[in-house]
């Protein structure tokens, strides 16, 4: 068969199987598989491109992530929501750690570690790009340090380790993990927000659905799969928590994929929101605790 020499990225196993055909929507329009394994439940891109050359599929000033345009409708709502969700992430982190010592991966422009830098947290930042790095300097005066520090710092260097929507980003998932690990110190969390393809907004918009993001996406995480991979490291899953705002987000740009309306989206955010109980939401947030 075609996919015989697949192994999942995650576990290693071959038990993977064809699920559909995802274009890339946002930018290259260029067409990728997905496979799922039934060892772990780990849904992945294939193939995914050379890590040397990930870089071009992110060439777009509408990749809000990384800049703070207030063009559109989408991106208005998605900086409006930003204010808010960043107060939620400041109370989370306290109410999990007394410790102060805080590392994000992939922080973007800087907005979550200036909340935290400035709510009394010795916070320290990677980011793989050089311009989202330029931009946290200049707007906010944050230093970000290059991505390829995070196997320079220290073994338990830190009481609290953030992902926010990177986890699915990350080439050498097994080798950062490793090393993400030993910088935790002992009770110490790793908080991990990816989006969840188990969720009713992805059920419904199937391969329009814009958080498969192929292939800057190059894994879809299930409640299941992510606990299976991160577990075994040393931790335990203490908690999952709902990311609301990215039921609509998410269906938003899904419906612009798909020629649909906004209204449409506001609809299938709130049914999405109204069915996710607590393994379901379109985005979660998993608290890992270190042993
Ligand atoms: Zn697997």
């Amino acid at each position: 068969v075609e996919h015989k020499d697949i192994l999942c990225p995650s576990c290693g196993s071959e038990l993977v199987d064809f699920v559909m055909d995802v274009t890339d929507h946002f930018l290259s329009k260029e067409q990728f598989k997905l496979y799922h394994c039934s060892s772990c439940d780990l849904v992945f891109t294939w193939p995914r491109p050379e890590e040397a050359r990930i870089g071009d599929y992110y060439k777009s000033e509408d990749y809000v992530s990384h800049s703070s345009t207030k063009k559109g409708l989408v991106n208005r709502a998605y900086n409006f929501v930003r204010s808010y969700t960043l107060k939620r992430k400041l109370k989370l982190v306290k109410a999990l750690t007394d410790g102060r010592d805080l590392l994000d991966i992939g922080a973007g422009t800087g907005h979550f570690l200036k909340v935290m830098s400035d709510n009394g947290f010795n916070a320290l930042g990677l980011e793989p790009d050089e311009d989202a790095r330029n931009v946290a300097s200049r707007e906010s005066g944050i230093v970000l340090r290059r991505i390829q520090e995070l196997h320079e710092l220290g073994d338990s260097s830190f009481d609290v380790v953030t992902m926010w929507h990177v986890l699915e980003h990350v080439y050498n998932l097994r080798k950062d993990l490793q090393q993400i690990t030993a910088l935790i110190r002992k009770d110490g969390v790793l908080i991990i927000a990816v989006p969840n393809h188990t969720s009713k907004d992805a059920g419904k918009y199937g391969s329009n659905w814009a958080a498969y993001d192929v292939p800057r996406h190059l894994y879809h995480f299930s409640p299941a799969s992510i606990k299976k991979l991160v577990e075994p490291f040393g931790f335990s899953l203490e908690k999952q928590l709902p990311m609301t705002f990215d039921a609509y987000y998410v269906s938003m740009l899904s419906e612009k994929y798909r020629g649909g309306s906004m209204l449409s989206a506001l609809k299938t955010g709130w049914a999405s929101n109204r069915a996710a109980g607590a393994d379901r939401s379109s985005s979660q947030i998993y608290i890992f605790r270190k042993k």
